[in-house]
Order: C-alpha cells, then structure tokens, then sequence
C-alpha cells in the first residue's frame, strides 16, 4: 500500500467529526438533536421527559429548536434541553 493510500485509510478510521447533530421531526416542530457522550458533561441536567435528573458523565443527548420559539431569543441554542434518549425517543 503507498503511503498516501496509508494515510487516507487511517483518516477513514477516524470517522466523521465527533457527535454531528440530526435534525428530527416532531409533533411541534423540528429539532437539532446531538448525542453526547457525557465524558464532557460535568454537571446534572433535568430531563424534560421524566423530571429526572441525569448525572453527569451520562451518555444522553441534547435538543434544540431548528427556529427559536420566540423573537426574543437571538440564538436556538439557548433553548437547548438535555434529555435521556428513550424518554426523547418515546416524545411524539
Ligand atoms: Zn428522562
């Protein structure tokens, strides 16, 4: 194998860049969604779904609006929520 083709196989190992966000259809709208591993996440957050809290280092993901539900909130991403998967899975 030439060294070129090494390199580029080694890149396709590495995958795509980390954790990229989906867009997901919902009843209310659309959402960006994101998958985080947790090994970021130093502190809990509050599932909207369960009223539970997830404890930090926790793989769960993270949701906000693709349009901010208010003209006041300059940026979607202040709107953000940290569910567990399932009870983001089991919202219709
Ligand atoms: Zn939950």
């Amino acid at each position: 194998m030439s060294r070129r083709k090494a390199a580029a196989a080694r890149a396709r190992r590495r995958g795509p860049a980390p954790s990229p966000a989906e867009q997901v259809e919902k009843r209310d709208g659309t959402w960006w969604v994101r998958f985080i591993t947790g090994s970021t996440s130093t502190k809990p957050y509050r599932c909207p779904g369960c009223d539970q809290t997830i404890p930090p280092a926790t793989p769960h993901l993270v949701v906000w609006p693709t349009e901010p539900s208010s003209f006041l909130i300059a940026d979607p991403l202040e709107e953000r929520r940290h569910w567990h998967r399932a009870c983001w899975d089991r919202r219709s």
